[in-house]
């Protein structure tokens, strides 16, 4: 196949619904929705069921809903709902002006448990929790029936209704599906329909104390908002046949359930539970952390939208499980930041750079590449003095083998600027090199040599006197095991699994002076570091705070790490 080809043949969900438009199913309509349950912050899994539903709906002239699935108040809060919005929107999606909520059907979800009870198809259930978890058995083991079961049809009709009203108390009794005790499958074993749960609900408040279960209420609101294509993930196969036996007793529209392989990183969560322990936990800052792979620690981190939507599209979507490397991810995103973002000069670790024989009190400008990748984005001056700060990890005084940067008597090249030679370093009395000595090549202006001569490196490097000072954070993986689940001793959860370097705060960064006017969310590629974008929170105008959104492929560390081996 070539790549044309490879790129127009589709995934098995599509593949569905081109079959169901052929055969005019639906009266070929597409219409699917995203359906989260407003408990805590979209996540970049979200990101791939958003792409997914929504972009499905676009290619297919149809429509998604975002659909609320709000049926359980405990965890449920109006912060969640407001902060879903913001992220599918910054997505880049739009559902108009189709906003639903579960709970906007509780009326009409009360009336289908009444026609199920009428039928004898539900009863009302006496057994606690506990009890019911006991008698439902076990995958090798079949079920026993409630010794509610045979409830008739009228008793079960004035259970139901005084659960509604409040009579009971909240576990007191549940309704349950009348189906099967020994289906192998032990989601037909008489699922609960609704428990009791006295909890102000965040659109209801208090006008419920009965809340029907996730699996009694998904299809009905599938059903009613007439969606055609009812895509979620693969745990949801074994509800199938119960999301199905729904809509057959009740005899409505009946879409149809598709499930897909979820979306899992490598040295990532993605379960809100527990990414809210880790806020919980104040294991990160809040869901927004830059670590955090919620859609808004995600933007503040510096990704885009269209880099987490080109990797929702290259990853695709499966039938089956599997891990994806989190450098896919990286990667999707500089790709698109090589291309677009502004070149810059930073020293995070300053180390004092004299240039002995360049004109006390001089300064000039000099022309640096805003884009090497694009030529039309032009340039932008850089000032250059005598006295420059280089990172303190360019300089060497004993230098190890292949160690090309500067040190006494090494030619380096400054980045658009000068070659200059050390002659020597000044240390202080732990012995440690607070300044070194170089003399600059005035013929080599712009960073080349007229006589051809050539050096093995180039630094970057900033002007003392208009640098400025600003915090930089770098990030690592919040965790330190490829899959974060992996614990060795009983009892112990992921967190044990926390990377404590997964944030470094430098404070004493020097920035060249044109960074000083960059806005929150502006995103630079300081040279030979990475990529770095200015922090929406702690950042105020003329004082921006930068985070390292992510590294450059080849990046310091690994070189630095190439060579420890090699030293060894
Ligand atoms: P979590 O496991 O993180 O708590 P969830 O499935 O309980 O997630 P919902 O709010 O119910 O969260 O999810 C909304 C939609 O997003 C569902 O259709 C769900 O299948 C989908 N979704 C959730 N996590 C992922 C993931 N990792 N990959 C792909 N889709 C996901
Ligand atoms: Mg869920």
């Amino acid at each position: 196949m070539t790549e044309k080809e490879l790129k127009r043949s589709k995934d098995f969900i599509r593949e569905i619904i081109d079959a169901d438009l052929n055969s005019k199913k639906n009266d070929a309509r597409v219409h699917t929705r995203f359906p989260p349950e407003p408990n805590g912050y979209l996540h970049i899994g979200h990101a791939k069921s958003i792409c997914l539903n929504f972009g499905i709906a676009k290619e297919y002239n149809g429509f998604c809903n975002l659909r609320f699935d709000d049926t359980n108040p405990c965890k449920e809060e109006t912060e969640y709902v407001e902060s879903i919005k913001e992220d599918v929107r910054w997505l880049g999606f739009d559902w108009q002006q189709r906003e639903f909520y579960a709970s906007d059907y509780f009326e009409k979800l009360y009336e289908y448990a009444l026609e199920l009870i009428n039928k004898g198809k539900a009863y009302v259930c006496g057994l606690n929790a506990q009890q019911i978890r006991e008698f439902r058995g076990t995958l090798t083991e079949p079920g026993k029936n409630s010794p509610f079961r045979e409830r008739s049809v009228k008793e079960n009709l004035d259970l139901f209704k005084r659960m509604r009203k409040g009579e009971f108390e909240d576990g007191a009794c549940v309704l349950r599906a009348k189906i099967d005790m020994n289906s192998p499958n032990l989601n037909m074993r008489d699922p609960v329909l609704y428990r009791i749960m006295r909890a102000n609900h965040h659109r209801t408040q208090n006008k419920w104390c009965i809340y029907p279960m996730y699996d009694f209420a998904h299809g009905f609101c599938d059903s009613i908002e007439r969606i055609t294509h009812s895509i979620c993930t693969l745990e949801f196969e074994n509800h199938r046949p119960l999301y199905d036996w729904f809509l057959n007793e009740a005899a409505i529209f009946h879409p149809q359930q598709i499930e897909f392989a979820r979306l899992n990183l490598t040295y990532t969560v993605l379960s809100k539970r527990k990414l809210l322990a880790l806020v919980e936990k104040k294991h990160v800052s809040g869901w927004d952390d830059p670590r955090m792979p919620t859609l808004s620690g995600l933007r503040r981190r510096g990704y885009t939208p269209q880099a987490i939507r080109k990797f929702c599209e290259h990853i695709g979507v499966a039938k089956f499980n599997s891990i994806i490397d989190i450098a896919v991810l990286e990667n999707s995103l500089r790709e698109e930041l090589n291309k677009k973002a502004l070149r810059a000069m930073a020293v995070l670790k300053p180390l004092k750079v004299v240039i002995d024989n360049y004109p006390q009190d001089k300064f000039e400008e000099l022309d640096a590449v805003n884009n090497p990748e694009d030529p039309s984005m032009g340039v932008h001056k850089v000032p250059f003095s005598g006295i420059i700060y280089i990172e303190k990890d360019d300089f060497r005084e004993d230098p190890p083998k292949k160690f090309y940067r500067l040190s006494p008597g090494m030619e380096v090249r400054l980045r658009y600027a000068y070659f200059i030679t050390c002659t020597h370093a000044v240390k202080d009395d732990n012995g440690e090199v607070i300044e070194v000595h170089c003399r600059y090549d005035p013929a080599t202006r712009g960073g080349d040599a007229p006589d051809g001569r050539k050096v093995k490196a180039t630094i970057h490097w900033v002007s003392a006197q208009h640098a400025f000072d600003s915090q930089v954070r770098l990030y690592e993986y919040l965790f330190i095991k490829e899959n974060p689940d992996e614990v060795e001793k009983e009892g112990d959860d992921f967190t044990v699994n926390l990377n404590p370097d997964s944030l470094q705060i430098l404070n004493s960064c020097k920035l060249e002076p044109g960074l000083k006017l960059a806005k929150s969310g502006d995103i630079f590629q300081f040279e030979r570091l990475g990529y770095f974008c200015v922090d929406s929170k702690d950042s105020s105008a003329g004082r921006p705070v930068f985070n390292r959104t992510v590294s450059l492929r080849d990046s310091w560390a690994k070189i630095e790490k190439k060579e420890k081996s090699e030293k060894q």
